[in-house]
């Protein structure tokens, strides 16, 4: 992921290209990257890709803006260019345009999607899918080790976790697990690292490839998962030091 910014031409350009890639972080030798090809997007973010190539690793990587995550169609969440989060906390609102938007419609009780799908629109089928995956996501949808970790990941309150998880096992309808995804969505802290976390939980339940985050002016990008091997500049987050957290955990 990179911050994409409007060019003189007028459509969003990667503000810096990455001068190394995912390939060369273990150490196996140096990445050579260049700018290879765009690729056209219909589907959010609405604007072309940059398509990248490391002639060292011989392997390609896009550039998606940040708040998308590998593959996805949808964000993650709303964020600035920078990375911080559009919205001050995770109401229902906040989360229309990102992949929550199907937990936030079955919360609310008009909105579950139709039954049968017509000329390629979401089903309430595609719905369940869609907050099954929001509540793995946020380890809710997950054995009792493996949520405790994921509250941790978060930084959420263990105890809230914990009830919120109860409940989501013992609720019975979509509308009821949508509830407790929203629930828990409400309850994370909103700040610069909220982006990182969300992804790196996502990535430990399995719903999300691993992104890596290029800092521009840094000279390194910065994986979602593994713990950081260095510190991220205090610009990149407003100075706060939630990325030791990170790399406790
Ligand atoms: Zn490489």
């Amino acid at each position: 992921m990179v911050e994409y910014a409007d060019d003189e031409q007028g459509g969003p350009q990667p503000v810096e290209i990455p001068r190394t890639a995912p390939c060369g972080a273990e150490g196996q030798g140096s990445c050579c990257t260049r700018r290879h090809s765009v690729r056209e997007r219909k589907t959010s973010p609405g604007h072309p890709l940059v398509v990248m190539v490391c002639k060292t690793h011989k392997r390609y990587f896009t550039l998606y803006p940040l708040g998308h995550m590998p593959y996805g169609r949808t964000p993650v969440l709303e964020v600035t260019a920078e990375g911080r989060p559009r919205s001050q906390a995770l109401s229902p609102a906040s989360l229309r345009e990102t992949l929550f938007a199907a937990a936030v419609d079955a919360s609310e009780s008009a909105t579950l999607w139709p039954r049968d799908s017509e000329h390629g629109r979401p089903s309430l089928r595609t719905q369940r899918r869609q907050v099954k995956r929001a509540a793995m996501w946020l380890g809710l949808d997950a054995p009792t080790r493996p949520a405790e970790q994921m509250a941790h990941i978060l930084d959420v309150d263990l105890l809230l976790h914990a009830q919120v998880h109860a409940r989501y096992r013992a609720a019975s309808t979509t509308r009821s697990r949508a509830t407790c995804v929203v629930d828990l969505l409400a309850a994370l802290s909103v700040d610069g690292m909220l982006l990182i976390r969300l992804l790196r939980a996502g990535h430990l339940a399995g719903v999300c490839p691993e992104a890596w985050w290029w800092v521009p002016g840094a000279g390194y990008g910065y994986p979602s998962f593994r713990s950081p091997r260095r510190s991220l500049p205090a610009s990149v987050f407003g100075g706060r030091p939630g990325v030791n957290d990170l790399a406790r955990s």
